[in-house]
């Protein structure tokens, strides 16, 4: 397996369209990572880069050390699994798990015992003859999987592999990657828009935005310690409440100016008086016992067995929070959050950066 590399990594497309921008992190040898961002971030432009299926702008790649910007897609050794399987459907499983083997022309005694192994790790022996139309979505995008897997390649990129199945297959096979990362002691570069996807694979997550990175990070500090508010409010569902004032001491407690919203900070925010800033606040932070109390009107209530999200008003501001089942408040009911202020995200209005 292998360590990646990517260093000021710059693709510009006709027009001057800069689908990434001086990209540099690295990927460790066995190492699951994720690029992560919302559509046209570049994630496919940058994972087509790596696989040198397009021409780099500027930068250099470099996979164990040594610059890959020369080396054609198939002497990098790297497999990739599209968002749409791109199986042969005229051939057999076997024939399309063989076929990148085959081309490269493996003995056939090497190219069965790989296939075959193969569809032993990912559970799919008995459907070795049948041919892709044959299959379920979840059973094909295993063989793409598989037609990867074969090849012991130095690197696995997966752009978007679970988003043609179902909600209840996605979670499923999402859990099977996972395990499969771990039988295979791969290193992984996987594309996603799904946060939700970037946070339970990923052990280290590149937030995109506009082809730039954001953050790079493993998935609690992502969470916790957010850079900038696009990533604080990227990750996390439902997003992050934000809300923008300038901040005004009144007694001991905070009024964020023109809003009608009184809260009770702690001393970090002492420094900012008088300044226009940036809170965020998750909305699994509320609570309902302790902290600094916000009044919403609640205007729609989402029941999800266990815990139950409410969307309510106070004035302009609209909150969103995360609620334990049995605390639940009706619509059209005045109700209570609180907000511990050690909970508190602060940002810059301006530029958006973290507040430390
Ligand atoms: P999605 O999640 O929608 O697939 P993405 O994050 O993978 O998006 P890219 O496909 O990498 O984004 O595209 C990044 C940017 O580059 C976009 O603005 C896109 O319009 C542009 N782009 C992509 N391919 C080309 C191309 N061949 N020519 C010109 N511009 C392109």
């Amino acid at each position: 397996m292998a360590r990646l590399q990517l260093n000021k990594v710059t693709k510009i497309y006709d027009q001057n369209i800069y689908a990434t921008k001086d990209l540099s992190f690295e990927v460790n040898d066995k190492e699951f990572a994720v690029l992560v961002g919302p559509s046209g971030c570049g994630k496919t432009t940058a994972l087509r880069l790596i696989a040198g299926l397009e021409e780099l702008s500027s930068g250099e790649i470099y996979i164990d050390g040594n610059c890959v910007n020369d080396i054609s897609p198939k002497d990098r050794n790297v497999a990739m699994v599209f968002q749409n399987y791109a199986l042969y459907p005229h051939m057999s499983v076997f024939d399309n798990m063989a076929f990148g083997l085959k081309m490269r022309k493996y003995p056939k005694n090497e190219i069965k015992k790989r296939v075959y192994e193969t569809a032993e790790i990912l559970g799919i022996n008995d459907l070795l003859k049948r041919k892709p139309k044959q299959l379920s979505g979840g059973q094909r995008q295993r063989v793409a999987v598989g037609r990867a897997i074969v090849r012991q390649p130095k690197l696995f990129l997966f752009d978007e592999p679970l988003s043609n199945l179902d909600a209840r297959l996605r979670v499923q096979m999402r859990a099977e990657l996972a395990r499969l990362h771990r039988k295979l002691k791969a290193t992984i570069i996987y594309v996603t828009h799904d946060q939700i996807e970037a946070m339970t694979l990923g052990q280290k997550i590149i937030v995109l935005k506009d082809g730039e990175i954001q953050q790079v990070a493993d998935p609690g500090v992502l969470y916790r310690e957010p850079k900038n508010s696009f990533v604080a409010g990227f990750i996390g569902s439902p997003p992050m409440n934000f809300i923008t004032g300038i901040i005004k001491k009144k007694a001991r407690r905070i009024t964020f100016e023109n809003m009608d919203l009184n809260l009770q900070l702690n001393n970090e925010f002492a420094k900012y008086i008088g300044q226009e800033i940036m809170i965020g606040i998750r909305p699994a932070d509320f609570s309902t016992e302790k902290g600094s109390a916000i009044k919403i009107m609640i205007d729609v209530v989402e029941p999800l067995g266990n815990e139950h999200y409410i969307y309510g008003r106070r004035g302009k501001v609209a909150l969103s929070a995360c609620i334990p089942e049995g605390k639940t408040p009706q619509t059209g009911e005045l109700f209570t959050l609180m907000i511990e202020p050690a909970k508190i995200y602060k940002f810059d209005a301006k530029n958006k950066q973290a507040l430390k």
